[in-house]
């Protein structure tokens, strides 16, 4: 016999899948929300409503963007001129965790993801394609790869390397010194700071 109220069941379920979260977590903030009907679940509710319906992912960096307005990060609709460095990371957190060493404020491409063979992603959803035109419209003279020091980040940095090939662009890598299998989102301003800083050239210009 199911003790549980199916609604319910399935809000524990759904938020359990939340980062983080076990279905311990789940359950407690399922019954508080459910205490705070009016004043939490309700908004809630509504808001992720409205986040799912009008914020939208660029097609072209990778990044956020608003149904109504352009690319709010890089302002992709608008930009045709040169840029010299362009810097590649896999999620939205990695682009705030290098934005907080203040060691690079140029333009980003956000992979969203990386490849594995194991999870087979799609080297589509990647925007790889978008990463060439960029290269080439854009006129980018370095490329930095930014992808973490992870089995997944590396396979990753390696495609991003062949699919470069033949572009007149220095492609440069994070020094390592970042530990092995560590991901970029979690490492501290000081180690990705001086890997940003001493990375290395992988390609031959
Ligand atoms: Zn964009």
């Amino acid at each position: 016999m199911k003790l549980i109220e199916p609604a319910l069941d399935n809000l524990i379920s759904l938020i359990s899948r939340l980062p983080g979260l076990g279905p311990k977590s789940a359950r407690r903030i399922a019954l508080y929300l459910l205490k705070n009907k009016n004043n939490l679940m309700k908004p809630l509710a509504e808001t992720l409503s409205i986040a799912h319906s009008k914020i939208l992912r660029c097609n072209i960096c990778g990044g956020i963007k608003s149904l109504d307005v352009s690319c709010t990060i890089q302002k992709c609709e608008y930009l045709s001129n040169s840029y010299d460095q362009l810097c590649i990371v896999e999620n939205i957190a990695d682009m705030w965790a290098m934005e907080a060493t203040n060691i690079y404020k140029g333009h980003y491409h956000i992979l969203g993801g990386t490849l594995s063979a194991l999870n087979g992603s799609d080297p589509a959803t990647l925007l790889i394609n978008s990463l060439i035109e960029r290269v080439k419209k854009n006129n980018v003279k370095e490329v930095i790869i930014a992808t973490s020091a992870t089995i997944e980040g590396q396979t990753t940095a390696h495609y991003i390397h062949d699919s470069l090939k033949g572009l007149k662009v220095k492609i440069t890598k994070l020094a390592h010194g970042l530990p092995v299998g560590s991901e970029i989102e979690y490492l501290d301003d000081g180690t990705l700071f001086s890997a940003f800083k001493y990375r290395n050239s992988v390609s031959e210009k």
